[in-house]
């Protein structure tokens, strides 16, 4: 069978607690840059969400989800309203590999 680009998606598109299947009208695009976009979904269930980043090379496309416990506000006031920068996307790769330290630090006032 040949690859379907869509499957990572709904690899993503289930959630990791509670295994509920997302509406993917959830679905929210934080930021994008290059090929790589940074979406956050929330489960309608249980409230866990989930940042994934979609990369898209000429290989196909790969996505990487994390949980986290920021809302989408929080992920964009991180950013300082920012677009998303190929350091941001660096860090969340990190932050995959890695598998725990917190995804943005949290702004010290
Ligand atoms: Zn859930």
């Amino acid at each position: 069978m040949p690859p379907n680009p869509n499957h990572l998606i709904r690899f993503n598109a289930r959630c990791p607690v509670c295994e509920q299947t997302y509406d993917m009208q959830h679905l929210r695009i934080l930021g994008e840059r290059d090929q790589q976009v940074l979406t956050y979904i929330d489960c309608a269930n249980c409230s866990t969400a989930m940042l994934s980043i979609l990369s898209i090379s000429p290989q196909g496309m790969t996505a990487q989800g994390a949980v986290t416990d920021l809302t989408p506000e929080e992920v964009i006031d991180s950013e300082e309203l920012k677009p998303v920068s190929a350091e941001d996307v660096l860090l969340v790769h990190q932050f995959l590999d890695q598998g725990g330290q917190p995804l943005f630090p949290r702004k010290t006032l």
